[in-house]
């Protein structure tokens, strides 16, 4: 806990003195203008990522940056509840699905281990799809597959279909390369993930 002490104070003493009237400005409302759906993965932070100030983005974060399908039964529905805030109380104006490589969920769905407790295995089965579209077991395919699965599914959500059908809202799928810092995206117009330049 010593460490997370002596970062909150380097963040009141180098940081809060610069953002103190950004901080104000948000006490009042937030309008981030992304929704993240990214993994739990400790190595992949998406304010990191895309160099984003407090505010800019809705993050929701779980084991493999999964979008669950489109339920309408009584449940706790955590990530479709966040979705659900984030496009129709939020307007986000996109929401970008953050895969990474490495991808521990990915690897358990792939292994199709039972976890100790139901929760992770139960979780992670939602990509049986993605798995069985890349037969060849490569693990990099599935993370992106996993990817364009969730962004399918994004569209099942009648509130998502409609905005993106009217122009007021963009799905994007990322997946990042811990081992060299880079962000590949998906062109919709292929299906294909290509790396994003360094410069603008
Ligand atoms: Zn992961």
């Amino acid at each position: 806990m010593k460490t997370l002490i002596a970062g909150y104070q380097k963040f009141r003493r180098e940081v809060w003195p610069h953002d103190k009237d950004h901080f104000e400005a948000l006490a009042k409302g937030q309008k981030p203008h992304t929704l993240v759906i990214s993994c739990s993965d400790s190595r992949v932070d998406p304010a990191a990522i895309f160099s984003v100030r407090a505010g800019e983005l809705f993050v929701i974060r779980n084991v493999a940056s999964v979008v669950p399908p489109y339920e309408t039964y009584g449940g706790y529905h955590g990530v479709s509840a966040a979705i659900a805030f984030a496009v129709i109380n939020l307007e986000v104006e996109r929401i970008v699905v953050l895969g990474h490589e490495h991808c521990g969920g990915v690897a358990a769905a792939m292994a199709r281990t039972e976890s100790p407790t139901p929760f992770l295995s139960q979780w992670v089965s939602l990509l049986e799809p993605a798995i069985h579209t890349c037969s060849g077991g490569d693990p990099l395919a599935v993370e992106c597959e996993s990817i364009r699965l969730s962004l399918g599914r994004l569209m099942t959500f009648p509130f998502i279909a409609e905005r993106v059908e009217n122009g007021t809202l963009q799905l994007i799928g990322a997946h990042f390369k811990i081992s060299d810092g880079t962000l590949s995206m998906l062109d919709p117009a292929d299906q294909v993930f290509k790396r994003v330049g360094d410069t603008a």
